[in-house]
């Protein structure tokens, strides 16, 4: 018999609780003031987001993944444009890439950091593979809250010539040397969706850049395309943030620091329970500052570990199972770097993600640590 979990791998309920006047209010507020997209709300929290970041311009939309696409279709990707990134992500970051009309190639990452491995990069971009369309941008997934090896790519994209956007849907307040995901790239995007370290409650995304073309653009095609009096002058979509998620997140945005802060409190107790452990624990980057959306043990034997957790109540998650190269709609299709994601696929068999959110109390993060020293 195994016990129910006490400790859930995820718990947004808990985030909502955590800030239940403030989140309330905002609702209230935004219910009164009879508008209900593309409003104050929404352009006060694309101010106060973009000031956070360091950013001239930041565009809100539906969803992390609409970012993407969006990023994507500002920068003219197309059918006639191959887009690097990684299979070891979100399925959203390759869907938007084809939601963008655009052809993926899938690159395998740097294992010990699970990101994208710039030699590869810089092997595919030197040596573009055939049968593919020109490589035109790279999507950096700054993956489980700590960065890319990101100072490499912009290199890399610099010297051939290549847009990069950065996938920062799970690294808000993540840095690398002092700056900040969201600020490299030429376009940057956010996903809000209620797990995310800033999340709402319901869908919500985010584009930022310091492009003012490329902002009004954006801003253009999340609603079909217009311009100005209501003219579509680009092909665009619906995908705007809607004022009751927009009005939550300005109430939220201010906690994300300290929350962040309590995320990695809680990375440091894991490490220190696991030092003696036959775990690997999360690498660190030099001079990254990692905001643990995730915290990622790598374990050869992950099930049984993963399992002997559930009868502790530990719940856990895996980020991800399945790379996407191997999943039922891209298998066989999606082209590959030459490495083939062999890293990748060997992650995926040994990873396991712990609870790690601001709301674990004290107690609970005791009984994981407790639950670690015991493997
Ligand atoms: C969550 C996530 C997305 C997609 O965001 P949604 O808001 O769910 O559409 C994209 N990329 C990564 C890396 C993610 O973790």
């Amino acid at each position: 018999m195994t016990s129910p979990i006490v400790v859930p791998q995820a718990n947004p309920g808990a985030g909502y609780r955590a800030l239940q006047p403030e989140i309330n209010a905002a609702i209230a507020r935004a219910l009164d003031s009879g508008q209900y997209v593309l409003g104050h709300e929404c352009s006060s929290f694309e101010a106060a987001f973009a000031a956070w970041l360091g950013v001239r311009n930041a565009v809100g939309c539906g969803s992390g993944t609409d970012a993407l696409a969006l990023a994507l279709r500002a920068i003219g990707a197309g059918p006639g444009m191959a887009v690097a990134t990684v299979s070891h992500t979100a399925v959203a970051t390759v869907a938007a890439i084809e939601m963008a009309g655009a052809v993926p190639i899938l690159l395998d990452i740097e294992p010990q950091y699970y990101t994208l491995d710039p030699a590869e990069l810089e092997t595919v971009l030197k040596r573009p593979p055939a049968g593919l369309p020109p490589i035109g941008a790279v999507v950096a997934v700054h993956l489980y809250g700590q960065m890319a090896a990101i100072n490499d790519i912009r290199a890399l994209c610099d010297r051939y010539g290549v847009i990069l956007i950065e996938d920062c849907a799970q690294a808000h307040g993540a840095a690398l040397d002092e700056r900040h995901a969201g600020t490299i790239g030429d376009l940057a995007t956010f996903s809000f969706y209620p797990t995310k370290n800033l999340g709402g409650l319901g869908d919500g995304g985010l584009v930022t850049t310091s492009n003012a073309r490329l902002a009004s653009r954006v801003a253009a095609l999340r609603q079909y395309g217009w311009q100005t009096n209501s003219i579509s002058q680009w092909i665009g979509v619906n995908s705007r943030l809607d004022e009751i998620q927009a009005a939550i997140l300005r109430a939220k945005l201010p906690f994300l620091d300290a929350n962040n802060a309590r995320r990695q409190a809680i990375a440091e107790a894991y490490d220190n329970a696991l030092a003696d452990g036959r775990a690997t624990r999360p690498a660190r980057r030099d001079g990254a500052r990692h905001v643990f959306h995730q915290y990622v043990l790598r374990l050869a034997d992950r099930d049984h570990v993963r399992q002997r957790l559930r009868v502790e109540g530990v719940g856990t998650g895996i980020h991800y199972a399945i790379p996407v190269h191997l999943q039922p709609a891209y298998g066989g299709r999606v082209a590959l770097g030459p490495g083939n994601c062999l890293m990748t696929e060997q992650a995926a068999a040994e990873i396991l993600s712990l609870p790690i959110y601001p709301e674990l109390t004290d107690a609970q993060v005791g009984h994981i640590c407790a639950a670690l020293r015991r493997l």
